[in-house]
Order: C-alpha cells, then structure tokens, then sequence
C-alpha cells in the first residue's frame, strides 16, 4: 500500500528546519540510509528555502504545502508547493548560479543541489500564482 502525508506551515525560516525533520521521520520506516535521509532533507530545505525567501519574500502570512508518498516498490514523491509570486522563466531559473537573489546572500545553486540530490526533478509554475517542485527518490 502506498503511505503518504500532507501537512502546511507558515512561510517563517525556522520552519525550514521543522519540514527536512518531519520528511526524514516520515521516510524513516524505509530504513533509509543516512545519505539518502541527508539527500532528502536537502531537497527539502531548499524547496522549502525558496517558497519562502522568493515566493512569498518573507511575508510570513504565507502557506507552504509539503506532500510525500512512499510509493509501492519504494520510491520517495516530494512536493514543495507554494502560492506565492511564481517563476516567469523556469529553464532560466534552473541555471547553475542563476539567482534573483542579492549575490552576497545566495549562490543560485538550489535547483542544481536538489537535482543531483534527488532522481527526478519537476517544477511547475506560473508567475503570481505560484510554484510547485516535485523531486522523486
Ligand atoms: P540558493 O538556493 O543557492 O541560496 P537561489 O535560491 O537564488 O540561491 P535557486 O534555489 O536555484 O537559487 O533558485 C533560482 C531562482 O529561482 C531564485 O533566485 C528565484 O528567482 C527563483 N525561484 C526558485 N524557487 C522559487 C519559488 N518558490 N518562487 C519564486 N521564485 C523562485
Ligand atoms: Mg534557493
């Protein structure tokens, strides 16, 4: 049987670090090895990292969805999905180095971590309706 979760928290910092634990306990029934629970939190923080600081810069008032499926046979579906301003250019923003962010604070490598981290990478988005990022394990 398929096993999956759901929940949402507000778009503040410190819940960055509340969604990589609350994935990692959730796939902990699979035995994970402690790379791959490394890599999965990863993926998570960094999803979650840019729903907050880009997609809703920082206004708290915010929603972040985090869903994960442990699939039959045993594959890791993580969703990160946000309401917030969106991508315009999605190929653009998944560059090595691309940022919109200010150059002294971020390096514009998230998209190029949760790609080598994870096996599959998905990013849907429209510009002021959101962003939502499907990394598969
Ligand atoms: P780093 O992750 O290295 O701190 P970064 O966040 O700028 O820097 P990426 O995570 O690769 O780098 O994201 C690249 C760009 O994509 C961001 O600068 C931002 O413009 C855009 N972006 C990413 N996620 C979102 C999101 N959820 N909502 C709006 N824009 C986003
Ligand atoms: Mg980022």
């Amino acid at each position: 049987m398929e096993n999956r979760m759901k929940i949402e928290f507000a778009a503040m910092a410190q819940n960055e670090a509340f969604a990589r634990s609350a994935a990692a306990a959730f796939v902990a029934c699979m035995d994970p090895t402690i790379e791959e629970l490394t890599e999965i939190k990863t993926g998570v923080s960094e999803a979650v990292s840019n729903s907050i600081i880009h997609g809703y810069k920082e206004d708290s008032s915010g929603t972040v969805e985090l869903e994960c499926q442990i699939r039959e046979g045993g594959k890791v579906v993580i969703v990160v999905r946000d309401h917030g301003v969106g991508i315009e250019d999605v190929d653009k923003a998944r560059e090595p180095m691309f940022t919109t962010g200010r150059t002294e604070e971020r390096s514009g490598m998230g998209f190029t971590v949760m790609e080598s981290f994870m096996d599959r990478l998905e990013v849907e988005s429209r510009a002021g309706e959101g962003t939502t990022v499907t990394m598969t394990k």
